[in-house]
């Protein structure tokens, strides 16, 4: 036993074995890969390949071994979530909202659409619901286009804020409705994992347009028609 001691670490003078410092730490932690810091900008190829390369520097800037089994494929992954959150800015919401004529002008509503988007402060996802509704003048749109419209202009960096006001006035500049009301509520990935760290915060932003900004009338129609209550929209 104290040769073994003697051979894997040091004696304590008591008969126990106190293991070196480093190889303590380096069961514990793993350790970084002694990279050098890049400090000038690399050669870079073009289109996709090269958001790949400025990922793979992200992760050698960070001292990470980008050709472990784990980082190997991540510059492709990332690069690739990054083209998906980047694409609503080739949204375009004319050919995205289909529309039929309507005799109708009442309220048509859809809530619970599920969306994604990414925080334009801190590139973290975050994400919700959103709630919808309109009230049309002669025109009428398949109401699977409104969650096609929500998902395409959420898949880009934009702040909760600007994303209500930018799917209330693509839908009333295509559809031409008397108006139109966006309700998202969203948990933010910035809010909750980084920060003050409040996983449970809850934000939500309203755009009223039209006839909706008008009478108040609307407003209460719309949450009762998706079964919300009178708090909801103040
Ligand atoms: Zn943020």
């Amino acid at each position: 036993m104290e040769e073994n001691g003697k051979a894997n670490g040091k004696s304590n003078g008591n008969g126990h074995v106190v293991m070196p410092a480093f190889e303590l730490e380096h069961i514990l932690v793993p350790r970084l890969k002694n990279v050098p810091k890049i400090s000038a900008p690399v050669t870079l190829t073009s289109g996709e390949d090269r958001l790949q390369e400025i990922i793979k520097m992200l992760l050698l800037e960070l001292g990470l071994d980008a050709s472990s089994e784990h980082f190997r494929d991540t510059p492709r992954r990332v690069a690739h979530f990054y083209r998906e959150f980047t694409r609503g800015y080739h949204a375009d919401p004319a050919q995205i909202l289909k529309t039929f004529r309507s005799r109708t002008n009442e309220l048509i509503a859809l809530s619970d659409i599920q969306f994604f988007s990414l925080c334009p402060h801190h590139l973290l996802i975050y994400g919700g619901r959103i709630d919808f509704g309109y009230v049309p003048n002669e025109q009428i749109v398949g109401i699977s286009k409104i969650p096609r419209l929500v998902q395409a202009l959420a898949s880009r960096p934009v702040v909760q804020e600007n994303l209500v006001a930018d799917i209330a006035d693509a839908f009333m500049s295509v559809v031409k409705p008397l108006g139109c009301v966006v309700k998202a509520t969203g948990r933010h990935g910035c809010v909750a994992a980084r920060g003050v760290r409040c996983p449970e915060a809850t934000m939500s932003t309203v755009a009223l347009r039209g006839v909706f900004s008008a009478d108040q009338k609307y407003v209460q129609d719309f949450y009762q028609a998706i079964g919300r209550n009178a708090e909801y929209l103040r």
